[in-house]
């Protein structure tokens, strides 16, 4: 029996429609070889541009839509000469993660042989780690409402357990996952500041707790400025790394930084009954409309929500499709000749999107 899927989509600002098209291009070609499984997509307004024309970012009828959805796939969305009459940007993709509590930001960090990075890799070494990055607490508690006074500046940082326990379960989970599919050896880290704070004494002390019910996997902790490091020296040693939101938005940067750029980055921020799968780097004002825009992320990014969907729905040749998805990517890269500029090489939007769908025919 085929099991249809709703997809809400945001095709959001800049480049985000010229990426956005080959990737739901991508995901009908899959789902017309099988017979498990349909996508039926909507076309959701927000952003930016939408801002401009009729005064709302987030239109109540696109969340609504977007919450029934069985995933939600988004491009990018914001535009730096567009702002609220207060000088903050449009960012539906920030309200999305705190209307519908995606706590888990899921930044997967893969280097293949072959792949542009900065790091000098060791012969025969590939990096394959997941950042796990809390998203809707930490530093980020008081986003928009700290206190500035002219002589001081206070903003809070909040822990809590009923988020903390939500997402370390996740955290194991994902371990306990990748084990199965043979993609990691079992291992969470927690990365943490718990040396100086009290409140990563009490993120770390769920931690442990959680840890203690998986005697199938290993735990360790690490503090976050070695955990830099350590990024850079040793990546091929982490599997699950899990972190509070600020320190996790800065090393999920230095990890796209190792994977050679932006343009490779996909992420999903994810909930208990929802996930929206989009790619880490914004609209690009700078590349939209010349059709020079990778596709690369956004398409890993729709490989990570085959992933989610497949287990949600118990439909395991949907797990093996964002397997050949992402081998379509990774055999695209290896080859080389099939690059955007931001990879170093000249092909456009389209020719790179044509070189995974080709890479995708039986
Ligand atoms: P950006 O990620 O859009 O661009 C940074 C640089 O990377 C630019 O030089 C751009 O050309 C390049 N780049 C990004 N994606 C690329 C791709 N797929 N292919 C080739 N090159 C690519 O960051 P920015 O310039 O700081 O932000 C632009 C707008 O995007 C802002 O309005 C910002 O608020 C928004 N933004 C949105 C999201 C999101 O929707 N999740 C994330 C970050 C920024």
């Amino acid at each position: 029996m085929t099991q249809t899927l709703n997809i809400a989509v945001f095709e959001g600002d800049g480049i985000g429609p010229e990426i956005m098209a080959p990737t739901v291009a991508i995901l009908s070609q899959i789902a017309a070889h099988s017979n498990a499984y349909a996508f039926a997509f909507q076309s959701l307004p927000a952003g930016a541009a939408h801002y401009a024309r009729t005064g709302e970012a987030l239109p109540a009828a696109s969340m609504d839509a977007a919450r029934a959805a069985d995933a939600i796939l988004l491009s990018a969305m914001g535009l730096p000469s567009i702002r609220y009459p207060d000088g903050t940007e449009i960012a539906p993709q920030i309200d999305l993660r705190k209307a519908l509590t995606l706590f888990a930001g899921v930044r997967p960090v893969s280097i293949r042989a072959g792949q542009r990075t900065p790091l000098n890799l060791p012969e025969g070494r590939e990096v394959d780690f997941v950042l796990i990055r809390e998203s809707t607490e930490g530093l980020f508690h008081t986003q928009g409402r700290g206190e500035v006074t002219a002589t001081e500046a206070r903003e809070t940082l909040l822990i809590t357990r009923d988020i903390s326990e939500k997402l370390f379960r996740f955290a194991f989970q994902l371990a306990h996952d990748r084990k199965a599919q043979g993609r990691g050896k079992g291992h969470v880290t927690c990365v943490d500041k718990a040396n100086v704070f009290r409140a990563f004494a009490f993120f770390r002390a769920i931690f442990d707790e959680e840890a203690a019910r998986h005697p199938d996997l290993t735990a360790d902790h690490a503090y976050v400025d070695a955990t830099a490091l350590w990024m850079v020296e040793k990546p091929w040693e982490f599997d699950v790394m899990v972190t509070e939101n600020m320190f996790g938005d800065i090393l999920s940067d230095l990890g796209a930084g190792l994977m050679g750029g932006l343009g490779l980055a996909p992420s999903a921020d994810i909930g208990l009954d929802n996930a929206v799968f989009q790619p880490c780097h914004g609209s690009a004002p700078d590349i939209a409309g010349q059709g020079v825009a990778n596709p690369m992320a956004m398409i890993l990014s729709a490989a990570m929500m085959l992933d989610w969907l497949a287990i949600r729905h118990d439909i395991p040749v949907m797990a093996k499709d964002a397997h050949r998805l992402r081998g379509a990517v990774e055999g695209v890269i290896a080859r080389g000749d099939s690059l955007t500029r931001d990879m170093g090489g000249q092909a456009g939007t389209a020719a790179v999107a044509e070189a995974v769908r080709a890479a995708l025919r039986p």
